[in-house]
């Protein structure tokens, strides 16, 4: 845990172009074996006809793009009563981004990609966040206490984490493992959403392109974006990508050195399904361009690297 912590806190100098950097497992939030073992017992978060935490569409999609969606659901486990909370509480924006999951299964189909969703509420967990960041099952969102997520035993959170949080990270990894070796090309593209209005402020952009140290795809995708000349692009706006907020794209899109980006849609832009539609042909229309520009500019990025072994010896498994 502390080797991983020590990585992810001491950033690369943003001078150097961005390396591949070493994987690592998904990080269980506690080694206690008496708590993994009642982890391991334990039935009672998720019951048998509910869903598992993953949603893959297209496992053997054709296209180099490929998409994750980590704040596409709203639904709470029934074990979990609603955590607490009035049901409105939960068509709103703190349980999930409204309309991503709709914009990003459009782009899985238009391109044959793979997508990866998550079936669960970030309120349970949040799978764009560490294991140990303060709000990974936040007690407070927005202007919203969470009454469910108060006073949490180290085994209630462990057990979230190993039913809901790793399952779909590994799914991502294993994927993006399987086609590096097989000498596949990804460009990674995480689908979200952000409130029109947020404790009170307004905010202009109709999207975001969201990116932390490695600007190459990024940047191509914000040009493309700006000559529309109709659209407010946030250039890492509403929010810069960083480390210590973000886990998605920093961890299987940068340290991994694959191209990528995340997209932060203005929620009443894709409230309904014609504004999903319009949204997912506006970046699929995007992306298509942008790929091919990516080739021009940094075609090291569309060029299938040589399978290599070094990080299994690194992480000793
Ligand atoms: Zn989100």
């Amino acid at each position: 845990m502390s080797t991983m912590r020590k990585r992810i806190h001491s950033p690369l100098s943003s001078m150097r172009p961005p390396q591949p950097q070493p994987r690592f497992r998904i990080q269980p939030i506690s080694h206690d074996p008496d708590i993994l073992a009642l982890v391991n017992d334990s039935k009672a978060l998720l019951r048998e006809h509910e869903p598992g935490p993953v949603d893959l569409l297209r496992p053997r999609g054709g296209s180099n793009l490929f998409f994750t969606c980590e704040h596409a659901s709203k639904r709470i486990p029934e074990s979990l009563e609603n955590l607490g909370l009035d049901a409105a509480h939960l068509e709103r924006h703190i349980a999930w981004d409204i309309g991503a999951a709709g914009v990003a299964r459009r782009l899985s189909e238009h391109f044959d990609a793979t997508c990866v969703l998550q079936n669960y509420s970030r309120l349970v967990v949040d799978c764009n966040r560490w294991t140990h960041a303060d709000d990974f099952a936040t007690t407070y969102s927005e202007d919203t206490v969470i009454p469910g997520n108060m006073d949490l035993s180290d085994t209630q959170l462990a057990e979230r984490t190993k039913l809901i949080y790793e399952p779909y990270h590994q799914t991502i990894e294993d994927h993006l493992d399987q086609r590096e070796q097989t000498g596949r090309v990804t460009v990674l593209a995480s689908i979200h959403t952000c409130t029109p209005v947020f404790l009170g402020e307004s905010r202009p952009w109709h999207v975001g392109v969201l990116y932390q140290r490695d600007t190459r795809f990024a940047h191509v995708l914000m040009d493309l974006l700006r000559s529309d000349g109709t659209l407010v692009v946030g250039d890492n706006q509403p929010y810069a990508l960083n480390d210590n907020k973000d886990y998605a794209v920093p961890v299987h899109g940068e340290r991994r050195g694959i191209a990528h980006v995340e997209f932060e849609i203005r929620q009443d832009l894709v409230a309904n399904d014609a504004g999903q539609s319009e949204w997912a042909e506006r970046l699929h229309e995007l992306l298509s361009t942008g790929v091919d520009v990516l080739e021009e500019r940094h075609p090291e990025l569309l060029t299938s690297k040589t399978p290599s072994h070094e990080h299994h010896t690194q992480l000793g498994h």
